[in-house]
């Protein structure tokens, strides 16, 4: 049943009590790095002064913009020569957000992806195929190593060359997937050019999908699709990477390893914490890892903490899936909007394909949101009446859930542009009123 059974069983008094302890070792640890000792001398923060693990709320928070401007080594608690690799984040503007690990540090992180697999119904029997860049990406070696230590055979695909992917499926057998879900629309349309059907022509069974923001109407799509289960993955590369938080086989929110990480969710305005089950922005704390800790670390990822027990048995607790980030809001006419409310919209139409792309721009009459949308092959030969029907109906659902009247523009299946890596669903292209 479980990967650690003791530890994912932990009752929870257990729990916090191994957070405490774990705390103070981190804090013990941090204070030897430039940016936490000159932090902690400014704040006034004394390891042994914690005695509950809810007093980490009188730790100061770590940004995003702390990292970058710390690039390269200010958070390193140990000698240059200590790191054994680094991962670097997504991002593409200024300086990326560098995380180094000691030979300690990954072997945690092995084991927690291990442990997240196992925990998504992932055995050592099943032939892994690990579909994204390998790399700086802490995708790639993230389930690679951790699919190993499970003791899955792992197929090392990388991202993209999706014919080649289908082939390595049908040679080795591939039972389990690891992939972006934007991708996996890509896949299956080449199953669809090759004349086969996942669900037919080959052993799939298993699927985790994660890195990037998706609804739970996508993951039902992908499970029709492919005739799999698709397990939720969570994870950042300033937190690792994947095996943070992850779906048991119950499917309803994902466990965060509390023995690894303690999480919060706080109002991202006011920075209050939030009681249990409302939503607001995750904020992680490292346990276990040495080379390069960080406290209370703002994600900018929007989720809750779910209340009650999981019926797996795990005690860790579990957040929900994430619903934007704090940072990603969209202003439109003075409206806030998150693109996963207009996802979770277009999802409801059968008749809608997997891509899609909100376009702002700035027109005469001010500014404007078009969201140009892939319909399905069969939708969009033919009946020009019926695809104005359609596209009336998805604007009046829009105009419902966001407060503003989009501009739809139905496209062919295909025509949008599609990236390699995490899909980019959002264009703008307004011109602002210093470039007027
Ligand atoms: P990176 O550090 O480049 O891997 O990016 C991490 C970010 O990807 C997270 O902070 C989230 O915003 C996003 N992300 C990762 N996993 C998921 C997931 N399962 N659902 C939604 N967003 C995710
Ligand atoms: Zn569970």
């Amino acid at each position: 049943m479980y990967w650690e059974a003791e530890i994912e069983q932990l009752p929870v008094g257990k729990l916090d009590k191994l957070q405490l302890d774990r705390l103070r070792q981190t804090l013990g640890r941090a204070v030897r790095s430039p940016f936490y000792r000159r932090q902690f001398a400014a704040a006034g923060v004394v390891a042994e002064r914690l005695t509950h693990i809810e007093q980490i709320r009188s730790l100061p928070f770590t940004t995003k913009e702390d990292l970058r401007n710390h690039f390269p080594y200010g958070f390193l608690t140990v000698p240059k020569d200590g790191p054994v690799r680094l991962h670097c984040s997504s991002g593409t503007t200024g300086n990326p957000t560098v995380v180094f690990h000691d030979r300690h540090d990954l072997d945690s992180w092995a084991n927690l992806v291990a442990r997240s697999l196992f925990c998504a119904g992932i055995r050592p029997t099943d032939v892994f195929q690990n579909i994204c860049g390998y790399g700086l990406f802490t995708g790639g070696l993230g389930f690679q190593y951790g699919a190993e230590r499970l003791g899955a055979l792992v197929i090392p695909a990388a991202a993209g060359n999706s014919r080649r992917q289908i082939k390595l499926m049908q040679d080795f057998g591939t039972t389990a997937v690891h992939a972006i879900p934007s991708y996996l629309f890509r896949l299956h349309g080449a199953f669809v050019e090759l004349g086969l059907d996942p669900r037919r022509d080959t052993l799939l069974r298993h699927f985790v999908i994660g890195a990037e923001p998706h609804t739970e109407g996508q993951r039902r799509r992908i499970e029709e699709l492919f005739g799999v289960r698709a397990f939720n993955s969570y994870g950042l590369s300033e937190m690792n990477g994947p095996g943070v938080a992850f779906e048991c086989i119950e499917q309803r929110g994902l466990h965060i390893w509390e023995d690894c990480f303690v999480a919060e969710v706080i109002d991202p305005v006011t920075l209050d914490p939030l009681p249990e089950g409302e939503v607001g922005e995750l904020v992680l704390t490292t346990l276990d890892r040495r080379a390069m800790p960080l406290l209370r670390y703002r994600t900018r990822d929007l989720t809750r903490i779910l209340p009650g027990p999981c019926a797996c048995g795990r005690s860790h607790r579990r957040i929900d899936r994430i619903s934007g980030r704090s940072d990603d809001m969209l202003i439109l006419k003075g409206c806030n909007i998150f693109p996963l409310q207009i996802e979770k919209v277009l999802m409801r139409f059968p008749e809608v394909g997997s891509n899609y792309l909100i376009v702002l721009q700035t027109r005469k009459d001010g500014d404007q949101m078009e969201i140009r949308v892939e319909v399905q092959k069969e939708w969009f030969t033919g009946n020009m009446e019926e695809l104005e029907v359609l596209s009336r109906r998805i604007g009046h659902e829009v105009r419902d859930e966001i407060l503003i009247t989009p501009v739809i523009r139905l496209v062919e299946p295909g025509s949008l542009p599609q990236s390699e890596g995490k899909a980019v669903r959002v264009q703008d292209l307004r011109t602002f009123q210093e470039d007027l």
